[in-house]
């Protein structure tokens, strides 16, 4: 047996049955309609096919969500969902090798950055099982004569829309799968159409945790047709979407049919800036690892890197030398450390970008190329450096999602602040210090939900993250988050 013949044995069933349909009512639920190919990104090749849904998909989808919500699910006690929160728990964790597997053949994300994600993802997960218990309304003084009693209750929002895209459809789909559970909230997915198998083969976990059928349905399909049926559905109470600030501006219009309640994560253009007096030994690996992570498909890549003028060429030199040495490659290889991106429109769009920072007059450092050899027909891309750029080129502006950093050198502090606000977006942003005045000064004055010192891209679930202006709102993580699936509801009780 040849080596991938070895592996292709070894593939999980969910990319080798071939016959995927939509996850509906606790089952499959196999569409008559068309079907789309999804690729390996490492090797450009047809992984599998899904089902091309429909708005009648999605419907069906949606009704079998409500009648679970309103059904068997509505009767789940807040510790009976804990619990299964727990089991799912426990499922996930038995089962992550072969999710790992699965994401790195669906989204190409290298196997150890899956083993790496995997305490965060159980911590995710282990976070919103607490939060089924937690969730509590107030008892409330009031001011109104007679014997009132006034207090505020909590009721999960019903039906919740869960799209997401694909640069991690097994971390991000937890937000919305984990917190409906923990809420008493039903959930349909629909997960981006290059990566969905991670989703699909998460909705069987969940049953195997002793979840109603219908609590968690999935539909995949092309965004323009199961992604909008879903925004513009009447019978959904909540759409909580990850993607671009484009499509975000669609799903804001499709929710007015029924003034869906939204949580929109969207693009960004994230500032990372680094002052001289920062530890160089962590900011350039941190700066460089803040862009490059996930071959830069990350919405809060810090992809504009303010350097201060004076450390700007020892800053530039290091970071190339940090970058040459990253290894790219075969996701299953576990010494690789940077995969391709999802698609050939993805590495178009990148290449493309690359291009333009020539043209605008950047300066290419490192990378650059598509890359050829043994990885000619994946959609790999080299880490990218361009220097000498300024905040008003294109490849400063725009989120180009993919392993391009551009390097931008300023003077004072006053000087980064203003550089790094001055763009649409604000999901994230970094300051490299060690100086407390400037340290407190830039958290203060960065317009970004998430602002790290002196590291980059951390987040946790009992904290998490919002956004600034484009850069989406709606809290994600924390009680806030809870409280988004959540309906208040004041009670006025007369006792005379
Ligand atoms: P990206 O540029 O990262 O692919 P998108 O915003 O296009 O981001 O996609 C994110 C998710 O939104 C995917 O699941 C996609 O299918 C879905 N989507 C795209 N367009 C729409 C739309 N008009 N309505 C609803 N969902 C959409």
């Amino acid at each position: 047996m040849s080596e991938q013949t070895a592996l292709q044995t070894a593939y999980p069933a969910i990319v080798t049955r071939g016959d995927l349909g939509h996850f509906i009512d606790g089952g499959w639920h196999v569409s008559d309609g068309e079907r789309l190919d999804t690729w390996n990104p490492a090797t450009g090749e047809v992984l599998t096919t899904l089902a091309r849904g429909t708005s009648a998909d999605v419907d069906r989808a949606v009704a079998s969500s409500r009648r679970a919500f309103e059904g068997p699910w509505s009767r789940f006690t807040p510790y009976q969902r804990q619990m299964a929160l727990h089991r799912l728990h426990d499922l996930v964790d038995a089962h992550w090798e072969e999710l790992c597997l699965i994401e790195s053949l669906d989204v190409g994300v290298p196997l150890a950055r899956m083993h790496a994600t995997k305490d965060w993802t159980l911590r995710l997960i282990a976070y919103f099982a607490s939060q089924a218990t937690a969730g509590a309304g107030e008892t409330l003084p009031n001011s109104m004569p007679g014997n009132f009693t006034t207090m505020t209750l909590k009721a999960p929002v019903g039906v919740v829309g869960g799209i997401i895209p694909w640069n991690g459809p097994l971390m991000s789909e937890w937000w919305i799968v984990a917190a409906a559970l923990a809420t008493g909230c039903t959930a349909v997915m629909k997960p981006a159409e290059d990566a969905s198998l991670s989703v699909l083969r998460t909705a069987e976990l969940v049953m195997e945790a002793g979840v109603p059928a219908g609590v968690v349905n999935v539909v995949t399909g092309l965004g323009r047709e199961a992604g909008a049926a879903l925004a513009a559905h009447p019978d959904v109470d909540r759409i909580a979407f990850t993607g671009s600030t484009e499509t975000g501006r669609e799903i804001i219009r499709a929710s007015a049919v029924n003034m869906k309640r939204l949580q929109l994560e969207l693009g960004g253009k994230s500032p990372d800036i680094v002052f001289a007096d920062a530890d160089l030994d962590v900011a350039v690996p941190g700066a460089a690892m803040g862009v490059f992570a996930n071959s830069g498909q990350v919405c809060f890549a810090g992809t504009r890197v303010f350097v201060q003028r004076s450390i700007q060429d020892e800053f530039v030199a290091r970071m190339a030398e940090f970058t040459r040495q990253i290894r790219v490659g075969d996701p299953l290889d576990l010494d690789t450390q940077l995969g391709p991106l999802i698609s050939d429109k993805q590495l178009e769009r990148v290449m493309g970008y690359v291009d333009i920072g020539g043209r605008e007059g950047a300066e290419l450092v490192v990378g650059g190329r598509r890359m050829g050899g043994a990885h000619a027909n994946g959609f790999f891309v080299e880490p990218t450096i361009f220097s000498q750029v300024s905040n008003d080129m294109r490849i400063a502006r725009e989120e180009i999602f993919g392993p391009v950093i551009s390097v931008i050198p300023f003077d004072t502090a006053e000087d980064a602040l203003r550089l790094a606000n001055d763009t649409v977006y604000g999901l994230g942003g970094a300051v490299w210090s060690r100086d407390v005045g400037t340290v407190n000064t830039m958290v203060r004055g960065i317009q970004a939900g998430m602002v790290w010192v002196n590291c980059y891209g951390i987040t946790d679930p009992s904290i998490g993250f919002g956004g600034y202006k484009q850069s989406g709102y709606g809290w994600k993580g924390g009680p806030q988050h809870i409280e988004g699936f959540l309906y208040q509801k004041a009670v006025y009780i007369n006792g005379d």
